[in-house]
């Protein structure tokens, strides 16, 4: 039913999966005698903070942060609002964010600055999508899953308008969806 929006699929659960088996082992060895916190931020970054989570044999305390600078619309408005803030300090502690999609960049370097503010050890950014033509502040993850073209894309967490978050794949939504 939900895919007589979907244009194009750009990746499938598949390929995500295993990606997100990749990026775990990476963490494992770089948080091996460490305790970092996982920041995943909500809710787009859920499903792939759960998948990634899964691979990191290593010991992470989890915690999450809801962010919102989007709105219904499909294009930045470049406000950040926290929504839902940590429970955990994060004073002295390695944090990896978790985050879905980099498109301006906006959101990531608002939380960079607001971590570094609250005296964070290491900050290291995970992103299971990159979209690097969308940049309006110089920002780069440390870690990223895919590079995205210039368009709209759903699924995997991703939502237009809070539906389609619960696709298995990543796909481009059809133009005619929220453009008439
Ligand atoms: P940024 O602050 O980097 O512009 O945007 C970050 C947030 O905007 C992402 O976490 C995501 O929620 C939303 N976003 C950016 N590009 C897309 C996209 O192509 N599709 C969807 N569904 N959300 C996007
Ligand atoms: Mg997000
Ligand atoms: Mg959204």
């Amino acid at each position: 039913m939900l895919e007589k929006d979907i244009q194009e699929i750009l990746l499938t659960d598949e390929q995500i999966q295993e990606k997100a088996k990749e990026l775990g082992a990476v963490l494992s060895q770089e948080y091996a005698d460490k305790f970092p916190l996982a920041i995943g931020i909500l809710k787009g970054a859920m499903p792939f903070m759960s998948d990634l989570m899964k691979h990191v044999d290593a010991y992470v305390e989890m915690d999450y942060m809801d962010v919102s600078s989007y709105g219904n619309a499909t294009v930045s408005s470049g406000e950040v609002k926290i929504v839902k803030d940590l429970n955990t300090s994060i004073e002295g502690r390695d944090i990896i964010i978790v985050e879905d999609i980099i498109d301006s960049g906006k959101t990531l370097s608002y939380l960079i600055d607001l971590f570094k503010y609250r005296k964070a050890k290491s900050i290291k950014i995970v992103t299971l999508l990159d979209k690097p033509s969308g940049r309006k502040v110089p920002l780069e993850a440390d870690y990223v899953g895919f590079l995205v073209p210039d368009a709209f894309v759903v699924g995997y967490g991703l939502d237009y308008a809070e539906r389609y978050r619960n696709l298995p794949y990543v796909g481009v939504l059809k133009k005619e969806v929220y453009s008439f």
